[in-house]
């Protein structure tokens, strides 16, 4: 009975390799990417003209470090062309070649994040800019702050947890377990990578307090992964204490993957000292190659130890090829960092095989998603599947980062992982 929908799912197509997506996505992946150009005509084109691409592949191929792709001379010309793909008039939506001579885009002074053509368009577009401006600020710094990531600045160490898991409700009872959280930022703030990125950037030096913030808002994004996985732990009643767990990350991005480490999910060892051993498998047609692109344990890991691997390609293929032949253990536990299937038919498409799986095999699953409106969205589709929803809800540990709609600056900035949707098996 299982198997008979199961292989009757995975006649559906796979995700196609283009499709016309909805403007909101906030991330350059393969929908994001696109979907720039519904609002901005020929930004996606800008961007590759920027860094210096013929299209998508060769793009993804670049941030994948596969390719000769993007050269820059130095970090300054890095920083600007960075900058430059967010550069069209936030009003009328022209882009700088359609700009008449002498004409120049003007950045706005309160947040150095959008572009105006005209003093006209910047008036114009006030009523509405002013609802974001502020936290567009914050943005605008991040994106920049963001680079200490990729240096290894980012994330900080962590400590141990003086409280147990179940006491850790939310960032206000995890925070105050972090002591010296200030000596932890400064000596970010005052290391050379800090240095050379606001020697380069095309903007002045925020001062301490902001970057201070902004460093703790992008390591909570790094973390909100980590104590959201803890957390579907807890829902589901799983205990790392009697066996070892393998946890699946289904559709894990090219965000979450590019420069990940080997080390990226320890706080769970933090979170439950001296567990039997976690295992982490990111599965996902967008995974980025490196260290943690290694196969996944046949056998039980080391205790208290966290073992990640990862798998390029999606869910439903990876349970095939891969877990029906057991050369990797089933899972306690799948996890999807916004899976945005709500988002368009192509991905409904590309996801429904994964999630007919996951309702036949009877498996623990827990979403996020990136907003209130999201959620409704994702729990009618679930609920058509005949999905048992077990609960869903705002995130106690949602990422304190602002992410912004790139085409679309005004709209409402939105947050990873801000609600969450916990769900096994068929409805009864
Ligand atoms: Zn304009
Ligand atoms: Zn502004």
């Amino acid at each position: 009975m299982e198997n008979k929908s199961h292989n009757m799912a995975s006649q559906i197509p796979a995700l196609p390799q283009s499709y016309a997506p909805g403007p909101d996505s906030v991330f350059s992946d393969q929908s994001g990417f696109y979907s720039l150009d519904s609002n901005v005509p020929g930004l996606s084109r800008v961007i590759l003209n920027k860094l210096n691409m013929k299209d998508y592949s060769e793009y993804r191929a670049a941030v994948e470090g596969k390719a000769k792709g993007i050269s820059f001379r130095n970090y300054k010309e890095m920083f600007q062309k960075m900058e430059e793909t967010f550069k069209f008039c936030t009003c009328c939506n022209k882009l700088p070649e359609h700009l008449t001579e002498g004409q120049t885009l003007k950045r706005c002074i309160k947040c150095l994040n959008v572009y105006y053509c005209t003093k006209d368009c910047q008036r114009k577009d006030w009523p509405q800019h002013k609802k974001v401006c502020k936290t567009l600020r914050l943005v605008a710094i991040d994106r920049l702050v963001e680079w200490l990531m990729f240096t290894g600045d980012l994330p900080f160490p962590t400590e141990k947890w003086s409280k147990t898991a179940s006491e850790v409700k939310s960032w206000d009872d995890w925070l105050p377990m972090q002591e010296d959280l200030t000596s932890r930022l400064e000596a970010i703030l005052s290391g050379s990578n800090t240095t050379t990125l606001w020697k380069n950037a095309s903007r002045p030096r925020p001062d301490d307090t902001d970057l201070r913030q902004s460093l703790w808002r992008i390591q909570s994004e790094f973390l909100s992964r980590v104590l959201t996985v803890g957390m579907a732990i807890q829902h589901f009643g799983l205990d790392p204490y009697a066996k070892p767990l393998t946890i699946h990350l289904a559709g894990a991005s090219h965000n979450e993957t590019m420069g990940a480490r080997l080390t990226d999910y320890d706080e769970l060892n933090h979170m439950f000292p001296a567990h039997q051993g976690i295992e982490i498998v990111m599965v996902g047609p967008e995974v980025v190659d490196g260290p943690i692109v290694r196969p996944p344990l046949r056998a039980f890991g080391p205790k208290k130890m966290v073992y990640i691997s990862a798998y390029k390609g999606l869910y439903h293929q990876f349970w095939e090829d891969v877990v029906e032949k057991e050369e990797a253990a089933k899972p306690d536990l799948v996890v999807g960092f916004h899976p945005g299937f709500h988002a368009n038919q192509g991905l409904v498409e590309g996801w429904l095989p994964t999630l007919l799986l996951l309702r036949d095999f009877n498996i623990p699953s827990f979403f996020t998603v990136f907003s209130e409106l999201e959620l409704k969205y994702s729990l009618q589709i679930l609920l058509e599947l005949e999905m048992h929803i077990r609960d869903s809800g705002p995130n106690p540990f949602i990422s304190q980062k602002p992410e912004q709609v790139q085409a679309c600056p005004n709209k409402p900035p939105v947050y990873c992982n801000s609600h969450y949707i916990c769900f096994q098996g068929l409805l009864q």
